[in-house]
């Protein structure tokens, strides 16, 4: 047996704080984090005692106008960000529009947003919507990933780019890029959507200028929990104009004043918007309690252990020839997932599911695997595996009913 088979698991007592589903072994907690016995009892007892009893007292009693702040503080943590930086709130397409609205008022003289091809579409849409609000004064400037660091120039406004791409798992080298941007007197705006729970990071040491990310994948807040928003603590000080054009009550200096002019809080707080969902910012409390006492180095190693199991496996199954991995081969270089090419990856894929293991496809031709360090285990690993060996050698995806595609993939 290989000796990283039964290694020293700091995490392997946190498994047991999430609901697994029967006979399932879950590999899609980059798309969808499992449910925790904390956020399941977290949202019961915020509905019943919070809402049910305590109704609207509880917006004070129970701090839930702070709820945004306190929750984005304990993001903070997780991302080397100071308290007072970091909100949760709306989705990662909305603080987008909010962030690149600061980016190029901070940034005035400039309009190129630079970003990758391949970036997540909704980072780019975003920038395209904006562009159409805007007209000359926010252009989009897209270059192939390899090339993103020699295109930041005196042009450049902001650069946009999501830390782990979401089809091949490649990590980008933070240090590397802010260091660059700085020196063209571009900023910098991260997509932590792969990295939040994932593996450490470090904003402020790598002095990038805004983030965002969503808390409803590796963090594991439930289907659409809010996303958070970070600025720099550079750029929250004291200014005459908003940061950005949501002017909604919430983001007001004085929002239970009700005046007509608005004007902007001061701090982190001016980039909210309207009434946040207290049910669904509950279930993200709870959740990143989850991580309160857990080391994140132990997480990135423990996923890197579990990636570099899972291909010895397919080598060993003979499967890395049938499907070749698109991600990185250096671990250091990748976040936490890994990407197969074949042809009949959806399909693949499906059949994967159809015998309890949940994977995922993205087109046009990859079959992503996500590993949640807090659940996942090496046993697992070596299951899906051999499932996976299975449906490919003996074309059991070759079936008609793996063939349908569904409306979300
Ligand atoms: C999942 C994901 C998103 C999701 O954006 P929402 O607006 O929160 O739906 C954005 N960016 C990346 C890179 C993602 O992986």
């Amino acid at each position: 047996m290989p000796h990283h088979q039964h290694p020293q698991d700091p995490l392997a007592h946190v498994r047991a704080k999430f609901h697994i589903p029967a006979n399932t072994i879950y590999l899609d907690g980059n798309s969808l984090g499992l449910l925790s016995e904390n956020v399941r009892a977290r949202v019961a007892e915020t509905m019943q005692h919070q809402w049910g009893n305590d109704v609207i007292t509880s917006w004070n009693k129970h701090g839930w106008i702070n709820l945004p702040l306190t929750v984005g503080d304990k993001i903070a943590r997780l991302i080397g960000a100071p308290a007072g930086t970091t909100l949760c709130c709306d989705s990662i397409s909305v603080n987008l529009f909010k962030i690149l609205c600061a980016a190029l008022q901070i940034n005035s003289g400039r309009t190129e947003v630079l970003s990758t091809k391949d970036n997540f579409p909704t980072d780019l849409y975003m920038v395209q919507g904006l562009q159409q609000l805007l007209g000359e004064r926010c252009t989009l400037r897209l270059v192939p990933e390899h090339e993103l660091l020699d295109a930041i120039s005196e042009k450049t406004a902001a650069v946009l780019v999501t830390e782990v791409n979401f089809r091949t798992g490649r990590k980008l080298p933070l240090a590397d890029l802010s260091a660059r941007a700085r020196a063209q007197g571009a900023l910098t705006i991260l997509d932590l959507a792969h990295s939040a729970g994932a593996f450490p990071v470090q904003l402020l040491e790598n002095d990038i200028d805004f983030a965002v990310g969503c808390t409803y994948k590796y963090l594991n807040a439930g289907p659409g929990a809010p996303a958070f928003l970070y600025v720099a603590p550079k750029h929250l000080q004291q200014r005459t104009t908003p940061l950005q054009p949501l002017y909604g009550w919430l983001g007001h200096a004085e929002p239970f004043a009700f005046t007509a002019e608005y004007a902007p809080a001061q701090g982190i707080r001016q980039f909210l918007t309207g009434t946040p969902p207290i049910l669904a910012l509950a279930a993200v409390d709870a959740a990143l309690d989850v991580f309160a006492d857990i080391d994140m180095a132990d997480v990135r190693q423990k996923s890197i252990g579990l990636s570099e199991y899972w291909l010895e496996r397919m080598a060993a199954e003979g499967l890395l020839e049938l499907m070749p991995s698109i991600s990185p081969a250096n671990p250091e270089e990748r976040g936490s997932q890994l990407a197969f090419q074949h042809e009949d990856a959806y399909a693949i894929c499906q059949a994967l599911i159809a015998e309890g293991v949940i994977a995922d496809f993205r087109a046009p031709e990859y079959l992503r695997v996500g590993f949640s360090a807090l659940y996942n285990t090496y046993g697992e690993v070596e299951k899906a595996v051999a499932t996976l060996a299975g449906v490919v050698h003996e074309q059991r995806y070759e079936r008609a009913e793996f063939q349908e595609r569904s409306a979300v993939t």
